[in-house]
């Protein structure tokens, strides 16, 4: 049985369980959102229009007076400016977000990463609105949100965790107290976090009031929120992740895992699929694990679960985002899978076929940023002079600048992704090499040169790295 609601100007529907997937295939054409607008920027807004031309449907870029040259305004079908550069004043910005939702009658709004892709309250306000937002429910998202709730849910899901405090430290002398329970070193965490903000290492007790001060200013002036909590700091661990999806009838699968280790601060700068460190058995095990958090709170929607592997293998559950990943492209190159599609379609109420998807191919993908690698990785905004993007087989790039663009100083430094797609992880960094080599940007600095030097490392070539991997190795020094 089907039943459609309507709202005001645009109507939704639900299907209860009782409908057979035959009826809901039927219907899936009819009930297709008509014109989504998306609610970023950069090059992930022109990713989401590809999809959505390639889908039929119309898009509407909004965008701040600092992007008004940006492609994702010009291969939008319509597009709105929403305000002046500060985010706050345009893509944090609910009530202009809503008011471009009015102008241009879009049925559905596509968040993106970053921004307000997380925000629950933003959530809500689209459903109250009419305007279906695509992702997960507000209370999957406020759930996996706040780093500590979502633990104790994954304790409840039977899913290992980090040991740790089990909740927010209330000061400096109960956190030394349970730091030595726990064992040092430890890692005290923003529960509001993310970027890798408001995390700090603590060695031994010495140094615990110190990182304890920084890491709570850093939290408050980062997310208005100085809750701490503790962990135990895992040595020398991998970051794991894996790809989940979920439909509102309850079916959830993976997409495998994605390797993100190669960090700087706790920031991803390259990430591959599969993991060199992976083993068949491990990722039965891990993927079952993912499988079971996201099914114990019956998540809808693409979604990420992060893990720490540590040297013995042991994997434990670190934290869920619920939403599309900057490093989405590595898993769609190796299971050949769109996963933007897939979100447009499990909003729309379109089930998943539930099964899971292994690695066929390897896939890498290094983060270009507008930054000065030989100079502590500062941003460097600006005109670029002269562009030339890598091709060929295997190659994708994934970009919103051109020649004669001017990298805004506002935003996120990410100015392309350069994914690499072979049948082995040795090709595939073959491939990386001559791609990086064929990258050209003039007028500003880049991440190339370092990714350049990542790629000819030999420890890295052999697999043999480890989240710390950066910090025990000068890239500068290389040729
Ligand atoms: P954010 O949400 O800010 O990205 P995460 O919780 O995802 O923070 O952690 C980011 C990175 O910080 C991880 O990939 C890992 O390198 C490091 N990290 C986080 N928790 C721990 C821990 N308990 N032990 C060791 N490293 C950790």
């Amino acid at each position: 049985m089907m039943r459609v609601l309507w709202s005001t100007t645009k109507f939704y529907f639900w299907l209860t369980p009782s409908d057979s997937v035959s009826t809901i295939l039927q219907n899936q054409i009819k009930f297709m959102f008509k014109k989504i607008l998306i609610a970023n920027r950069g090059e992930i807004a022109l990713r989401i229009i590809r999809t959505c031309r390639e889908m039929g449907i119309k898009t509407v870029a909004v965008y701040s007076t600092a992007d008004r040259d940006s492609l994702h305004v010009r291969f939008a079908d319509e597009a709105v400016c929403i305000g002046p550069p500060a985010s706050a004043q345009s893509y944090l910005n609910i009530q202009r977000l809503l008011a471009a939702v009015e102008i241009t009658n879009a049925d559905a709004i596509h968040p993106g990463y970053g921004f307000l892709s997380e925000n629950a309250q933003f959530a809500e306000i689209c459903t109250q609105y009419g305007v279906k937002f695509i992702g997960p429910t507000p209370a999957q998202i406020r759930k996996m949100g706040d780093k500590i709730t979502a633990k104790e849910t994954m304790i409840a899901a039977g899913v290992p965790v980090v040991p740790g405090s089990g909740g927010l430290l209330k000061d400096v002398v109960s956190g030394k107290r349970i730091a030595a329970d726990i064992g040092y070193p430890v890692i005290l965490k923003a529960t509001a976090g993310g970027g890798g903000k408001g995390m700090r290492i603590v060695l031994e007790e010495q140094q615990f009031e110190n990182q304890w001060n920084t890491a709570r200013a850093e939290a408050k002036a980062s997310f208005g929120n100085d809750g701490i909590y503790i962990e135990k700091y895992v040595e020398e661990p991998r970051h794991i992740e894996f790809q989940v999806a979920g439909d509102r009838f309850g079916t959830v699968c993976h997409l495998s895992e994605r390797d993100c280790s190669i960090q700087r601060r706790h920031q991803k700068l390259v990430e591959e699929s599969p993991s060199p460190f992976m083993t068949p058995e491990l990722r039965e095990e891990m993927g079952n694990a993912a499988v079971k958090a996201a099914q114990y709170i019956n998540y809808e929607g693409v979604g990420t679960i992060e893990f720490l592997v540590d040297k013995h293998r042991n994997f434990y559950f670190m934290e869920m985002n619920t939403r599309i990943q900057v490093e989405h492209p590595v898993t769609e190159e190796v299971i050949d899978y769109d996963l933007i599609k897939e979100q447009i379609k499990i909003a729309a109420g379109i089930p998943i076929s539930g099964k899971n998807y292994y690695p066929e191919m390897w896939a890498m993908e290094c983060r270009i940023n507008a930054e000065d690698p030989f100079n502590d990785f500062r941003p460097h905004p600006g005109k670029i002079t002269s562009l030339h993007t890598p091709k060929g087989h295997g190659v994708r790039v994934d970009t919103h600048v051109y020649s004669g663009y001017t990298v805004p100083p506002y935003y996120d430094s990410m100015i392309a992704k350069l994914i690499c797609r072979a049948r082995t992880r040795e090709e595939c960094i073959t491939k990386m090499e001559r791609s990086l080599d064929e990258f050209i940007i003039e007028g500003i600095k880049t991440t190339v040169p370092f990714h350049q030097r990542l790629m000819r490392n030999e420890n890295f070539r052999k697999g043999n790295f480890h989240t710390g991997f950066l910090n025990t190795w000068d890239f500068k020094k290389e040729l």
